[in-house]
């Protein structure tokens, strides 16, 4: 009896195990379905909400962008009168772009354009100002291909037209019918359709904007420097160190030239070296500064290649005297209209010089100045001398004008 009751135990106890394991392995494997149905909803669900966000987004920011209707920018009134004014927020047009200016940059020639109230081919007051810039696409007009909302670009300050007799040779610095585009210093600023086709470059995901904004000097340096022909172990005299001269002399030294900088003030003397400048001249005088450069040359007989960036008489005379027979001269920096300068004429005969005056850039330069700032070769970080809001933008340019050791200010609006 006894015997027959244990077992009868022991099956129902196996029975009742078996059922229980069973039961918890179905539970497990409805838990866990359960689980992936759940997690793939979830998962699907976020996307959906993200999906929806980013488009409600790009709609709500469409419609604050044109329901504000009004933005902050500076507007340039005349000699050293720039006012922060509330103006109409650009629409793009077909074939254009709006993007809001995450950095634009001081530059020498908005300087002038400040102290002289006017720019002989860029600015009539009052004009809104500034052409340095990088930022993200708000709007892309009818017809745009290759940009969107969101897209991260360079707008240049300029497109060549592409069929004029210059343009035909590639000489599109000088086009006959050059674009010009100013309002950087601005939240919002419109690209006209001919930039957004010829000179609007994507920005790479590692590159901050206000790195992206130097593409625009930059271009011009590199531009300076290969119009000059330079020739493997040539020495380079670089006058000036301003924002371009220390831009020449940067590249220069980075495409392995021995550069000799012609400073002025102490602060530039340490950018200079910080930029790759092999030897660094400070002088008084453009006497003192021609012998102590020759002093550097083989033999004293001068430098290869003399690149004058300052834009003043004095500089281009000296920038003659300074190169060794056949060099060449670069007369890069835009003196004021209407100024002339006197040449020695036995000097530039009979000692062969080539002489050139290299002037803005073109798409191609502008393409290689953003590849070589994004290859981290080029030091944009030291160019960046300053950050400012919009609203500081006068006492910016009077910190300028008042020759502090600042090389480039970020303006952020
Ligand atoms: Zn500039
Ligand atoms: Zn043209």
């Amino acid at each position: 009896m006894a015997g027959t009751v244990k077992a009868a135990i022991l099956r129902g106890r196996k029975t009742v195990e078996t059922v229980v394991e069973g039961g918890l392995n179905t539970v497990d494997t409805v838990v866990e379905a359960g689980f992936n149905t759940v997690e793939t909803m979830v998962v699907e669900g976020r996307k959906k909400v993200e999906s929806a966000v980013s488009l409600g987004r790009k709609k709500v920011e469409h419609t604050l962008l044109h329901d504000r209707g009004t933005m902050q920018a500076a507007v340039l009134h005349g000699r050293e009168d720039v006012r922060i004014e509330d103006v109409p927020i650009p629409q793009a047009g077909p074939g254009e772009l709006i993007v809001s200016v995450g950095a634009a940059l001081t530059c020498g020639t908005d300087l002038k354009v400040y102290r002289r109230g006017y720019h002989a081919r860029m600015i009539v007051p009052p004009a809104l100002f500034g052409h340095e810039l990088a930022g993200t696409v708000v709007e892309a007009g009818e017809g745009v291909s290759g940009f969107a909302n969101g897209d991260r670009v360079v707008a240049l300050n300029s497109a060549p037209c592409g069929v004029c007799y210059f343009c035909q040779r590639g000489q599109e610095n000088l086009c006959d019918d050059l674009l010009f585009n100013n309002g950087a210093y601005a939240e919002f600023i419109r690209i006209p359709a001919r930039i957004v086709s010829k000179n609007t470059l994507h920005v790479p995901g590692h590159v901050a904007l206000e790195h992206a904004a130097l593409t625009e000097p930059l271009a011009c340096a590199v531009h300076g420097l290969e119009d000059s022909h330079p020739h493997p172990g040539d020495q380079i005299a670089v006058i000036g160190g301003g924002p371009l001269g220390l831009m020449i002399l940067h590249v220069a030294a980075l495409a392995g030239y021995e550069v000799i900088a012609i400073v002025k003030h102490d602060g530039q003397v340490e950018a200079a070296r910080q930029l790759g400048a092999a030897h660094v001249v400070q002088t008084a005088s453009i006497r003192a500064a021609i012998r102590d450069t020759r002093a550097l040359t083989p033999k004293q007989q001068g430098v290869d290649i003399a690149i004058e960036a300052v834009g003043v008489p004095d500089a281009w005379q000296e920038a003659v005297e300074l190169v060794r027979k056949g060099g060449t001269v670069n007369f890069f920096g835009g003196c004021a209209v209407g100024t002339h300068v006197s040449l020695d004429t036995n000097r530039i005969h009979y000692s062969n010089l080539t002489l050139r005056a290299t002037f803005h850039h073109t798409p191609a330069m502008c393409r290689k100045a953003l590849d070589l700032i994004a290859s981290g070769r080029f030091q944009a970080g030291a160019f960046i001398t300053g950050h400012a809001h919009l609203y500081e933008l006068n006492r910016v340019f009077e910190k300028l004008m008042n020759r502090s050791s600042e090389i480039k200010t970020a303006i952020v609006p």
